[in-house]
């Protein structure tokens, strides 16, 4: 009769400390401390189910933890695994143990008997909980890595522009038939290498991100802006013609040689030069893009500064 309900209790408080100990007090979230607590729930709940049988619900935290230290320990890999066997491993190790051993302690379950319902109903609750919040959290994490894969896949990092990637398989995704005219327009920074060598590699990446703030105004919702390479950029105007994109161009220019970059206590200011090419509905893109480039490069020989069309 000394032993009742009073060891559990006991070690039930016990748990208790220890967990706010080590989340709320040191405030340690570290997978160690989380791989730990698994360790300790799945005890206590092993020692419970062992001392009161059945109908307790406390081998349920075997099953349901096995959901949460998965999420929790991410970089454990699959160390993880061996943690959730473990946990439902000792589910079946436990039935075994009541079943064939026939383990029992009377006085105790004689004074837990009155608080089953509720020690089920408890457990049940808190065992749901966790699985549906991990659940919940895991997916959230994941769609939140693919959206930045996603990103990454298709855009500059540096000038938040789309890459060459994204711009050749968009190109590509169009069927044959179903394209309609297009302009390209390429543009390459003037001098740019002067900038790097006086100002330093940092302020020349801004220079870039200034230019690239500037296409995508240029290029509004229909087009696209594309960081092709280092320095050089390709607009993309699908359905229009030439005579159309020019006036744009020429606008986009203007304001490029307008603007100042200030970065560390200097003033740094450049100018581009682009060319124009066409592409008719069947026309390989690629060689729209080196005609374009040809344009580019008439542009630089003609004194930067300028599109040539
Ligand atoms: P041009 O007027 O004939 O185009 O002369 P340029 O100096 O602009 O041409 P060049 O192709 O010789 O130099 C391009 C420079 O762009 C060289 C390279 O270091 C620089 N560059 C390429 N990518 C980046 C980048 O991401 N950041 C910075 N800061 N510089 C870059
Ligand atoms: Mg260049
Ligand atoms: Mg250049």
């Amino acid at each position: 009769e000394f032993l009742g309900i009073y060891p559990l209790a006991f070690l039930n408080l016990l748990s208790s400390v220890f967990y706010f100990y080590f989340l709320f007090i040191k405030k340690d979230t570290s997978e160690r401390s989380m791989a730990a607590t698994y360790f300790e729930i799945l005890i206590f709940s092993f020692l419970s189910e062992l001392a009161l049988g059945t109908g307790y619900g406390f081998f349920l935290y075997m099953i349901g933890l096995s959901s949460a230290v998965f999420y929790l320990v991410p970089s454990y890999g699959s160390v993880r695994f061996i943690y959730q066997l473990v946990g439902i491993g000792a589910a079946f190790l436990l039935k075994c143990l009541l079943m064939i051993a026939k383990i029992s302690f009377p006085d105790i379950q004689e004074a837990a008997l009155p608080y089953q319902t509720i020690f089920y109903m408890v457990n049940l609750g808190i065992t749901a909980t966790i699985v549906l919040a991990s659940t919940f959290f895991y997916s959230k994490e994941m769609e939140e890595a693919w959206e930045t894969l996603r990103y990454n896949m298709n855009h500059d990092v540096l000038t938040g522009l789309y890459n060459r990637r994204f711009f050749e398989r968009q190109i590509e995704k169009v069927p044959l038939s179903e394209r309609e005219q297009y302009v390209i327009s390429m543009v390459d920074i003037d001098f740019f290498k002067v900038v790097n060598d006086t100002y330093g590699h940092e302020a020349g990446d801004e220079v870039l991100v200034m230019v690239a703030s500037c296409l995508k105004d240029a290029a509004g919702q229909e087009n696209l802006a594309v960081r092709w390479g280092g320095e050089e950029f390709i607009l993309y105007f699908p359905r229009t013609t030439p005579n159309k994109v020019y006036p744009v161009m020429d606008e986009l220019r203007r304001r490029i040689e307008g603007t100042t970059v200030k970065t560390a206590g200097k003033e740094i200011r450049i100018t581009i030069t682009g060319g124009i090419a066409t592409g008719m509905a069947d026309s390989n893109y690629e060689k729209v893009i080196r005609s374009a480039d040809e344009k580019l490069y008439l542009g630089k020989k003609g004194g930067r500064n300028q599109i040539v069309m």
